[in-house]
């Protein structure tokens, strides 16, 4: 049984080598012939996903997740097939998402955080992102958070990876002017032609990010869907209409900072009435069946698309996972295991 193991708590940016890619010797892993409950899985997909920086720092300051443990595999979304089940939800053969570990096989004696998988017409792979934790986090945010109108200027940072580019498309179908800000031009140009974006622009090639802001918003902006947090939301903050909203989604730019940037315009909170808030995901997990039936039949009549950036195999997943620091991934950063 291949695995992917967490070494030591990191500090600062973390690097592949966090990580140790081994076998633990196991050959046949069997469920536990004393205790009910417990599923064998075959893991296929696996989500890399920017907060399991937080599970790697011992400090549990900046997170709100538990740390990994160093010796033992990482945790975190997937997919995967039920090999064999002594537990009543599941049996041999379903799909499941959920948490899951980074290894070829898992036994789960606590299957409580996963889903059996009802729609397979899509690809599974799905279900580590837009149809999984990034899904919903885009769809909680933009329009449970943001209170979106179809008039809205709507400005999106991160606007290719995961979450941003299914903000971006819930915002075109509603009506909105959308606007998104990534790392590289390959990636601007998949917001504007394939997402569907009205504008786009390569953040590191700006040295001005007020002056670009004020280029794409002429007249100010309504909401902006927060990725990166540091010089981007100071920008963005003096750039705001009056009643404007913020959905501080994450801060990608300060995960790996000893020390996070301080923000010098919150005033423009004041100035401009405007309503800033932060959220989790992990407390909206009762809106996934909504979730559901909104977001596939937009998948399924082609009215969304999905990029993904899939690598093949464990042995890849760890340079994969710390590319998403650097803006490697280019979409939703999946390792796939197996693909069934
Ligand atoms: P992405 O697929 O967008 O991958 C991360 C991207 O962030 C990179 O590709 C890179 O894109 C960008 N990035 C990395 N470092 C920086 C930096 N220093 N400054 C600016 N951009 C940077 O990840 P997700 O879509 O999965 O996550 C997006 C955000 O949403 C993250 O902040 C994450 O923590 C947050 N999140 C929050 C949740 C919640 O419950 N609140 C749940 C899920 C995600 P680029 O090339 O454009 O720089």
């Amino acid at each position: 049984n291949t695995q992917v193991l967490f070494k030591d708590y990191v500090k600062g940016y973390p690097t592949k080598s966090d990580m140790v890619v081994t076998s633990d010797g196991t050959i046949r892993l069997e469920l536990p012939k004393d205790k009910d409950g417990v599923i064998l899985i075959k893991n296929l997909y696996l989500s890399c996903d920017p907060y399991m920086r937080g599970r790697m720092t011992k400090d549990k300051k900046g997170s709100y997740v538990a740390s990994f443990t160093p010796g033992s595999p990482l945790a975190g979304y997937g997919v995967a097939k039920v090999l064999e089940s002594s537990h009543s939800d599941f049996k041999k053969g379903d799909f499941i998402s959920g948490l899951t570990n980074w290894e070829e096989y898992s036994l789960i004696t606590d299957p409580q955080s996963l889903i059996k998988i009802q729609h397979t017409d899509v690809p599974l792979s799905y279900y580590t992102g837009i149809l999984g934790m990034a899904g919903m986090t885009a769809y909680v945010g933009f329009y449970e958070i943001c209170s979106p109108k179809k008039t809205d200027a709507v400005f999106v940072s991160a606007a290719s990876g995961a979450v941003g580019q299914l903000v971006g498309q819930f915002a075109k179908l509603l009506g909105c002017y959308v606007v998104g800000s990534a790392g590289s031009k390959e990636k601007v140009d998949l917001l504007k032609n394939k997402f569907g974006f009205d504008e786009a622009f390569n953040y590191k090639e700006e040295g001005d990010l007020d002056a670009a802001l004020k280029r794409y918003f002429p007249d100010g902006i309504d909401i902006y869907f927060e990725n990166v947090g540091g010089k981007m939301l100071d920008a963005v903050l003096s750039n705001m209409n009056v009643h404007a909203r913020i959905a501080v989604c994450g801060m990608i730019s300060q995960y790996n900072l000893n020390q996070h940037e301080g923000i010098n315009n919150l005033i423009f909170l004041i100035l401009k009435r405007i309503r800033m808030e932060g959220f989790l995901i992990t407390d909206h997990y009762n809106l996934y069946p909504k979730f559901l039936n909104t977001v596939l039949p937009l998948i399924q009549e082609g009215k969304i698309t999905y990029v993904e950036d899939i690598v093949d195999g464990l042995k890849n997943g760890p340079a994969a996972l710390v590319g998403l620091f650097s803006g490697k991934n280019v979409g939703k950063q999946v390792v796939a295991i197996a693909h069934e």
